[in-house]
């Protein structure tokens, strides 16, 4: 906007005004906090996507194909893009309904790159093919990892890891996409707790840039390490986190959430809560957020949180 304001006030006026104009909105604009902190979330940025969380001698196992459990609003959406990165994603959920509306999602998605004319034809039509439906484990034989995006339930996912250490290869990693259930519990379901790791996206998948990578007790470093540059491979920055409640973003998150729930209590007209979140500078007010994320998975993590830390 500053720029737009230097050229309509210096257009047509001679090079040198022009040059005073821009060197003073520019002076104006570096000092502020704003520039300050724009300058620290790079240098951060930078440090996080080259960061080496394991030991740097170990090779990680790479991932030549992926399976994944749950087609729902996640597993569509990890689907997608692990095709757009070109890995061959076997999908099984337990209804045809689920992996039709998943297959429905990530067509959408290839349609909308192609328009954009980041894909071709050809390309997208690949990157399609990749994904293929199931709902039986066949076809997860010979994946390198299997992402769980099952309902944020810890009986039906410690039921997800019985059954998938039996079908997968003993190399498989399995990773879960919690967003707030402690790791270690699914690691106990599963016959190889050392290669049970959280990997936790974030919605909507293909826009957002961080993964968390959740470490529990039981985590090998070999395991960590593939997950890690797995992540990479597929355009993710990293954070390795440990394994609380929440990890990191959801227990911040939440915070935020709650802080926008109790001024509905309080009688503020949720478009008002939203709309002083937007004006701070958020891409979308917290109400909005809830209800992409989910009302009945937020639910769900929010109380998982108050047992972990209490009723604040
Ligand atoms: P969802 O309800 O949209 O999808 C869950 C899917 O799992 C459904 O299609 C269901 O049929 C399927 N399913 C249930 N039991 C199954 C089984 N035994 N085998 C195979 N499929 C099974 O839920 P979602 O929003 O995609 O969330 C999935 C996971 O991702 C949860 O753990 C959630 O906490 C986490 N998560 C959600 C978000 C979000 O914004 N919604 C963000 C990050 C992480």
């Amino acid at each position: 906007l500053k720029a737009l304001e230097v050229m309509r006030r210096s257009y047509g006026r001679g090079g040198r005004r022009g040059s005073v104009l821009e060197s003073r909105a520019f002076g104006e604009l570096a000092i502020t906090d704003i520039s300050k902190n724009l300058i620290k979330v790079f240098y951060l940025d930078e440090e996080f996507r080259k960061r080496q969380w394991v030991d740097g001698g170990i090779r990680p196992h790479p991932v030549k194909k992926c399976g994944l459990v749950g087609a729902g609003v996640m597993g569509g959406g990890i689907a997608q893009l692990l095709g757009y990165y070109d890995i061959p994603v076997r999908i099984k959920d337990i209804n045809y309904e689920a992996l039709k509306k998943a297959l429905l999602t990530a067509y959408d998605m290839f349609e909308h790159a192609l328009k954009r004319k980041k894909l071709r034809k050809h390309q997208a039509d690949y990157k399609f093919g990749l994904l293929s439906p199931t709902i039986t484990y066949r076809g997860f034989e010979n994946s390198d990892i299997v992402i769980e995006a099952v309902a944020e339930d810890l009986n039906i996912k410690q039921k997800v890891f019985k059954e998938l250490s039996e079908v997968v290869s003993p190399k498989a990693i399995l990773a879960s996409n919690t967003s707030s259930l402690p790791i270690i519990e699914m690691a106990q379901a599963a016959n190889s707790p050392d290669r049970v790791v959280g990997l936790h996206f974030f919605n909507p998948v293909h826009l957002m840039p961080l993964i968390e990578i959740i470490r529990s007790a039981k985590t090998s470093d070999e395991t960590l390490a593939a997950t890690i540059a797995f992540a990479r491979r597929i355009g993710k920055v990293v954070i390795v986190v440990k394994d609380v409640p929440g990890f990191l973003i959801n227990r911040i998150l939440f915070s935020y959430l709650n802080e926008a729930g109790f001024l509905l209590e309080e009688g503020m007209a949720l478009e008002r809560v939203d709309k002083i979140a937007r004006d701070f500078g958020m891409p979308m007010g917290p109400i909005e957020l809830i209800d992409e994320v989910g009302v009945d998975v937020g639910y769900k993590v929010a109380k998982i949180l108050e047992s972990a830390y209490g009723p604040r």
